[in-house]
Formats: structure tokens, sequence, C-alpha cells
């Protein structure tokens, strides 16, 4: 099986928990909330969604076997850094793909793996790191990780529909569209009156990373 891969670049982690920590970002081709083609966004369940996972066409884009693309994301991580590599595994939807096959190779590699989910496939044995993002009227299967990250204010999903699932941590994060200034002060608002809830920013966005 080839794995289908946007993009593969090192960079530093720019939201929730891992914020700030030097993470090679692996970017899996296609998302199971967006049927339709990359223009039609009135297909998409996210109206919101910020990235662009159609195609192979990206910065070490292309298609890979398991051990060809643990092989590729090792060559980016700088070589005799101290320290556990790390893999973010994300998309689209990366669980249409990541299978343990894949990441036994990146343990292979001596790599932590994470993926960054949306919530409605199985989590396959073996990832290290599970962050999931509930998005508005798609059915959540994993109840469980280690961080969980809504985008704030989102129709049809409130914060206190997810506090009794099984997560370390509980981000939200200010909903990036026009309204950006007054979704900040709305999800400010909302973890000064709800400690469970913590912010979680774009800092990427904000220094000028990918
Ligand atoms: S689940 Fe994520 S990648 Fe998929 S359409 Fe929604 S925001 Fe975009």
């Amino acid at each position: 099986m080839k794995y289908k891969i946007k993009e593969i670049y090192y960079t530093l982690q720019g939201e929730g928990a891992y914020t700030g920590r030097p993470a090679v970002f692996c970017r899996f081709t296609g998302c199971n909330l967006w049927s339709g083609r990359e223009e039609d966004r009135s297909k998409a369940i996210c109206q919101f969604c910020d990235t662009n996972f159609w195609g192979t066409d990206g910065e070490n884009g292309g298609k890979y076997s398991a051990i060809e693309l643990a092989g590729k994301v090792k060559s980016l991580w700088p070589e005799n850094l101290p320290g556990k590599p790390l893999v973010v595994c994300t998309g689209g939807e990366p669980l249409l793909q990541l299978d343990e096959l894949l990441i036994s190779e990146f343990h292979e590699k001596k790599f932590e793996v994470a993926v960054e989910t949306n919530g409605t496939i199985e989590i396959p044995i073996g990832v290290d790191w599970v962050c999931m993002s509930p998005k508005e009227k798609a059915k959540i299967i994993v109840k469980s990780g280690n961080e969980l990250k809504l985008v704030f204010p989102q129709k049809g999903n409130k914060p206190s529909d997810f506090e009794e699932l099984d997560f370390d941590h509980f981000y939200l994060q200010p909903l990036d569209d026009s309204e950006k200034e007054k979704n900040t002060q709305l999800t400010i608002e909302y973890c000064l009156k709800n400690p469970k809830w913590k912010l979680s920013l774009q800092t990427h966005k904000l220094i000028g990373i990918p």
C-alpha cells in the first residue's frame, strides 16, 4: 500500500499542549468530512476548514510505502538533536490512512507518533499522543486521548457536550474567520468562567511559520 501525502516539513507545533515543540508534520491527503471537490466548500461539514489537504503536490508530498515514509520523516529531523523526535500525523484526516504498520516504522526510527484527528475513526494501536478535534454534525467515536481541542464558537457543538470524555487536556481555540477578534474574546471569557478549558492559539499563524 502507498500512503498519499500532501506535504511533510519540520517546524514547531503551533497549537495545544505541545505548542512550541519541534516536530515533523506529515499531512495526509484527504478528509472524510469533506465529500466534495476542493473548490466546493458547500460540501464540507466544517465550513471553517483552513487546511489544504488535496493532492500530493506540497513540499515533500507524494505516494510512499511505510518504509519510505518513515525514512523521509527521519531525514527531515536534524541529526544529533537531543530528545525524542516527534512526528505529527495530520490532515485532512490522517486516520483514513495511518495504520499499525506505519506507526511501527515510525517507532523503528525512534519517533513519538502524534495524531490530530476529527474523532470519527478508531485510533490504531501504538499512537503515542492523540489530539481530537470534534466537528459539527460529525459522530465522535474517539472518546479518550491526550487532548481535546474544540474550535470555538462552533455551531452545533458546545464545550459542555464534551466535558465527560476522557482527555487529559481540554482546549478551546478561537474560530479563525472574519470575526476572529470577537471569537477570541468569547473564548477568553469562556475559559475564565470554565477553568476545565484552556485557551489554545494558533501560534504558527501569529509568528508566520507553517
Ligand atoms: S475535519 Fe479538519 S481537515 Fe477535515 S474538513 Fe474538517 S477542518 Fe478540514
